[in-house]
């Protein structure tokens, strides 16, 4: 880096530090989720400066230090000790400490136990701040060749098999772009129970991201089907599905006024919101629909 780049980058106009580590802060600090390269230099900073580090995993944690050449003292926060562990990082946050929490790999909080933790800090008046970086979602939306202006995040299906198809039925009328983690082990299950749930959708297939085995497969799920028949599923995969087929809201078009208002009646509704509903439908005054009701 030049020294005035260098400058720029840690002071701003007025000599001031930027990206100084605050006291009383918790850094969500965003780890790679297979290449180390990806680390920005903020989130060496901050890993470097801050007084400790929450991790879901100390020991993978202490090998990215290791990486970085980084001693810093950590304490575990993962799923089954966030509830006391929890209180214990926001005790500290108030006492003036500054706090950097990292999860396995990618983005904290996403999919992984951190979100209480947010939540902890922010119900205590702690502030919270992030050091962008891998998403493995996001990356895997990016990469998808599908729809990306619109999408739901689903992370994990559910392991229980009755919550897991109705989970699936109700998403079969979602429209947007749809994006799952799963592990290789489930992942013939999952092709099978979506395909089931959604038809034979494209899906991209998003595996290994950023590692040097990193492959993207897009087709769809009949055909992910039958290419898993003689493949193993290896490592760790984002499953980005296509959404639903638009839901026909014209269901009216053949109807007259008269019978698209019974029609709303039959389901339920008085007859002046059923009048009110087809009017709307119809994008036509309220009045045009009652002058055809009162008519008959
Ligand atoms: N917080 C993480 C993030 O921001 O990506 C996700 C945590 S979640 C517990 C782990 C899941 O993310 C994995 O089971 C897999 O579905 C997905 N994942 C993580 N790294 C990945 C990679 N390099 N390639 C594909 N999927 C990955």
């Amino acid at each position: 880096m030049s020294g005035a780049r260098d400058r720029d980058v840690m002071y701003d106009k007025n000599g001031r530090e930027k990206n100084k580590i605050e006291q009383g802060v918790l850094y969500l600090v965003a780890t790679p989720i297979g290449n180390l390269s990806d680390l920005s230099e903020r989130a060496i900073k901050v890993l470097s400066e801050v007084d400790f580090i929450a991790a879901e995993d100390t020991r993978n944690t202490a090998k990215l230090l290791s990486y970085l050449g980084v001693s810093k003292p950590m304490v575990s926060y993962y799923q089954h000790n966030r509830t006391e562990r929890g209180e214990v990082i926001c005790e500290r946050l108030k006492a003036g400490e500054s706090c950097a929490l990292v999860t396995d790999a990618g983005t904290p909080a996403i999919s992984d136990p951190g979100e209480d933790l947010v939540r902890l800090c922010a119900e205590n008046g702690i502030r919270v701040t992030f050091i962008p970086g891998a998403c493995a979602a996001i990356a895997a939306l990016a990469l998808s060749g599908l729809f990306t202006g619109r999408f739901a995040f689903e992370g994990f299906v559910s392991g229980a098999k009755g919550e897991r198809k109705k989970r699936l039925n109700e998403l079969a009328s979602e429209e947007r772009t749809l994006i799952f983690y799963e592990a290789p082990h489930h992942l013939i299950n999952t092709l099978n129970d979506f395909y089931l749930a959604f038809g034979n959708r494209k899906i991209a297939l998003c595996r290994e991201l950023t590692k040097l085995n990193e492959e993207i497969i897009r087709t769809t799920l009949s055909e992910a089907i039958e290419y898993y028949k003689t493949n193993s599923p290896r490592g760790e995969y984002v499953l980005v599905v296509e959404g639903g087929e638009k839901q026909k809201d014209d269901f009216w078009v053949s109807l007259t006024p008269i019978q698209h208002v019974e029609h709303y009646i039959k389901n339920g509704m008085d007859k002046s919101s059923a009048i009110k509903a087809a009017a709307k439908d119809r994008g036509v005054p309220k009045n045009e629909i009652y002058k055809e009701v009162i008519k008959q």
